[in-house]
Formats: C-alpha cells, sequence, structure tokens
C-alpha cells in the first residue's frame, strides 16, 4: 500500500470518527430532551424495557463486521452516557460531598469547635468500670484544658464472655463525670434501641467500627439532633465508609466525625493498619472533620505518639486515644491504654508538636 493510499483510509477514518462523535451528541440531546419530558410526568429515567428494544433493534439490523456482543457493549456505553447527562452532577453529588458543599463543616461539642482548625483530642478508656476509674482520668484531663472525654458502656466485644460494659449505668457515669469536670461526652451506642434514653447522659453518638454499615442504627442517629463520631469499619473502603456517613446525613443530621482507626490487613506487629492516606482523602472529599483513633489503630503504646503526630501532620481534625489509671487491670484492650504518666508525657510531647509545627488556630 502506498503512502498517499494509506492517508486517504486515515483521512476516512477521521472523517468517520467525527461522524459518530456528531451523532452520539445528538443522539444526547435528544434523550436529554425525553428526560424532561418523563420528568414532567414522573416517570423513572432509566427504562430497561426500553433499552432491550433498542439493543434488539440495532442487533437485528447489524450485519457486521462486528460481532453482536460488540454491538451490544458500545451501545451500552452510549446509552449510560446519555442517561448520565441527564442528571446534573450537582443532584447526584453525595450530602457528605466536598461537590455538594465546599466549606468545612463544623461540628461544636461542649463549646469547642471540631473541624474549624485547631485539634480536637478525645481521651478516656476503653470501657467505663467505676465512677473513680473514670474521674481519675477526667481530672488529668481537666488540668490539660481538655473538653472531650471518651468511654464506652456499651461494648461490641469479640467473645460474649467478656466484659459487656455497664450499660446504661456506664452512660449516667458518664453524665455525673461530664457535670464534674465540664466534659463533653463520646460513648458508643450498638442498638438503636438505646438510642432515645442515651441522648440525655452522652454529647457525642460514638458508632463503632463493627457497625458501621448497620444501616438501621445510621439511619437511628441520623435522625436525631446530636453529634455523630462515625468510625471506619474494620474492612471498609473508603467509598464504603462515605456512604455509611451518607446514611447519616440522608436522615438530615448534618453533625458528623468521621474517624480512621485502622483496618485490618495481614500485617500482624499492628492490631490493625493505620490507613493516614484515609485522613486526606476524606477531607478532601468530604467535608466532614476527621479524626484518627491512634488506640485502635496500632493497639500498640509504644507507638501512639508518633502515629498521633503522622495524623496531625497529614491534616487529621483531631485525635483519639485511651487512657485507663490502671490498664494492667484494664477489663478491655488492657495492652493499648496510656496510664496517667504516660498520659501526661504523651499530651505534652503533642502539645510541643504542634508548637514546632505550628498546628494550631
Ligand atoms: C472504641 O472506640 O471503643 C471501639 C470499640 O473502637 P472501634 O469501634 O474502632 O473498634
Ligand atoms: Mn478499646
Amino acid at each position: 500500500m502506498s503512502q498517499s493510499e494509506l492517508e486517504t483510509l486515515r483521512g476516512r477514518v477521521d472523517e468517520l470518527n467525527s461522524e459518530i462523535l456528531k451523532l452520539i451528541n445528538e443522539r444526547a440531546v435528544v434523550v436529554q430532551e425525553i428526560g424532561r419530558v418523563k420528568e414532567k410526568s414522573g416517570v423513572n429515567r432509566y427504562d430497561p424495557l426500553r433499552e432491550r428494544t433498542m439493543l434488539d433493534l440495532l442487533k437485528e439490523s447489524n450485519h457486521g463486521p462486528l460481532p453482536q456482543s460488540t454491538v451490544e457493549h458500545i451501545f451500552k456505553e452510549i446509552f449510560k452516557t446519555a442517561l448520565e447527562l441527564q442528571v446534573d452532577d450537582q443532584k447526584k453529588a453525595l450530602l457528605v460531598s466536598r461537590k455538594k458543599k465546599a466549606e468545612d463543616t463544623i461540628v461544636t461539642v461542649n463549646g469547642e469547635p471540631i473541624g474549624q482548625g485547631k485539634p480536637s483530642f478525645v481521651f478516656g478508656p476503653c470501657a467505663v468500670e467505676s465512677y473513680t476509674q473514670v474521674a481519675e482520668v477526667a481530672a488529668s484531663m481537666q488540668s490539660k484544658g481538655l473538653k472531650l472525654i471518651r468511654g464506652g458502656a456499651y461494648k461490641p466485644r469479640t467473645s460474649p464472655y467478656d466484659f459487656q460494659g455497664l450499660g446504661l449505668e456506664g452512660l449516667k457515669i458518664l453524665k455525673q463525670i461530664s457535670k464534674e469536670y465540664n466534659l463533653g461526652v463520646v460513648s458508643e451506642i450498638v442498638t438503636p434501641g438505646h438510642l432515645e434514653e442515651a441522648l440525655e447522659y452522652i454529647d457525642v453518638i460514638q458508632v463503632g467500627a463493627r457497625n458501621m454499615q448497620n444501616f438501621e442504627l445510621l439511619k437511628a442517629v441520623g435522625s436525631v439532633n446530636k453529634p455523630v463520631l462515625l468510625k471506619r469499619g474494620i474492612s471498609a473502603t473508603l467509598d464504603e465508609f462515605v456512604h455509611a456517613a451518607e446514611y447519616i446525613m440522608s436522615q438530615g443530621n448534618d453533625q458528623i466525625i468521621l474517624c480512621e482507626r485502622g483496618i485490618r490487613t495481614y500485617e500482624k506487629a499492628t492490631r490493625n493498619t493505620l490507613d493516614i492516606s484515609a485522613v486526606p482523602i476524606l477531607k478532601q472529599e468530604t467535608h466532614l472533620p476527621v479524626f484518627v483513633d491512634v488506640t485502635h489503630s496500632t493497639g500498640r503504646r509504644d507507638i501512639l505518639l508518633p502515629a498521633a503526630k503522622a495524623a496531625l501532620a497529614i491534616g487529621a481534625d483531631g485525635v483519639m486515644a485511651e487512657v485507663h489509671p490502671d490498664p494492667a487491670v484494664a477489663l478491655s484492650d488492657q495492652a493499648q491504654q496510656m496510664n496517667l504518666k504516660q498520659f501526661d508525657e504523651f499530651y505534652e510531647s503533642i502539645q510541643k508538636f504542634m508548637n514546632t509545627h505550628h498546628i494550631h488556630a
């Protein structure tokens, strides 16, 4: 084949490309028009039966050389793009997404604005065990000017024979501590059945990792007027995490804090693998504050500090860590909670780190 023949054929392909392009766009305009008609009459845009008819017609009139499966594949794509055009981007965007709302959401708890630039801290025992146990931690927190305490009253444990938490009794202890030490309370609720009762005792409802895809619970916490701290599921992708937050927001509650707490991988050196990159991704994709739980992600006291520094350096809005007056006898998570002295050192180092790196607003 001569060079000029090749040029001619290529020229013809270019012409055909632009014809196809013109036709696809023309088609899209017609489909948009159909969409408007359907919207007026309240009919669903996607009509699988109509698609089937169109595909059958195309196959009937296809005399090759393209095989039927290829024709079907190409036209399915064409159908899809036209359909997507009908829904405007703003409508399609998730409520939790930056596309929907560009400004950062600020969640205020106990007078503390969360997500406004100054990092927040949540400390406290894994589980509420007694008034004195929580009070010791609370006193230490108050002396540091901290505002948010955590403690589980309902504990989702791997074994049903392990300590399940004090339940309502635990919530009452937290409430008392909250008043005495001026601390906002973050505590996990595991079932919609406990929610209403819990509202008067706590300031932030925690939805734990194991419940991130408990959709009825998500809808329930989405229907109340109380901030929610939503933890990432043990093996949840970020997309699943974001959609879990969407469940909450879709019910009207927009006071949501996301919390990266490590995911399950093959690595055994840590309890979970802290997915630090989740922080900037979630900050980009959503307008919600993002925390890092350094305790459950690492499961190791010896690396709580570097993990917390990493979290702050990468842009987390807050850090959560467990503190217990006597971790050796804790009823849960013995290996990872800090004692009060370790807590003092940890907090002092974090303060220094923030000052050195100008992480404060
Ligand atoms: C907790 O914070 O008490 C807890 C159980 O954490 P997670 O749900 O992340 O395992
Ligand atoms: Mn714990």
